[in-house]
């Protein structure tokens, strides 16, 4: 499973509908300007895909809002289309879309258009490989000194999210709770 396409709408430099061509599964390359909305699209990404933006406050959903002279939005989406051509997501489908929106006030999931609550789009994502808490497929600056500088068991756990095997842990744990 690999991201296939990424849509932005109204999200940070973003005000019109913006679609990149078809990526490769392989290495994709994203070059341009200084100022041109590189770290802002990868920020879109990681907005979808990684557990680091949640619970938001009103004012951190408006900054992800664009905001330019006369022509602010109300709301924005990010859909990210992955190639499921090897049914990572259990889905008989070759595509699947998942969307996030924000607004001043609420931010949600959509799966293929289906509303799909946090947790949902979590464990999916987690069992399909894409882990949340470190989205090693991103590479920000600083990732590739932090890890090899890691501990052990922390190197552990990231192996357990990229095998997608964390989210079975986890869900052990929770159904020993009771
Ligand atoms: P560099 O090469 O310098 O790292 P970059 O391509 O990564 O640049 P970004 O940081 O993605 O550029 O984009 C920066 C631009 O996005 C700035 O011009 C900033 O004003 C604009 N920007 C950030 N947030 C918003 C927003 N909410 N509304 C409108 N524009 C925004
Ligand atoms: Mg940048």
């Amino acid at each position: 499973m690999y991201i296939k396409k990424v849509v932005i709408e109204g999200f940070k430099s973003y005000r019109e509908e913006t679609s990149t061509d078809p990526f490769s599964p392989k290495v994709n390359v994203v070059v341009g300007a200084n100022g041109s909305g590189k770290s802002n699209f990868f920020h879109a990404i990681r907005f979808v895909l990684s557990d680091m933006f949640q619970n938001l406050r009103s004012e951190d959903r408006g900054a992800l809002l664009h905001e330019g002279a006369g022509h602010s939005v109300v709301s924005a989406f990010v859909e990210i289309v992955f190639d499921n051509s090897d049914n990572r997501i259990p889905v008989d489908k070759e595509e699947v879309r998942l969307r996030r929106t924000v607004a001043s006030k609420k931010d949600e999931y959509y799966l293929d258009g289906k509303h799909v609550s946090k947790t949902e789009v979590m464990n999916l994502l987690e069992s399909a490989g894409f882990s949340r808490s470190n989205p090693y497929y991103v590479v920000q600056q600083g990732k590739i000194a932090s890890l090899t500088l890691m501990k052990d068991s922390e190197r552990l756990d990231l192996l357990k999210e990229i095998g997608g095997t964390r989210v079975y842990e986890d869900r052990r744990r929770e159904s020993l709770k009771i």
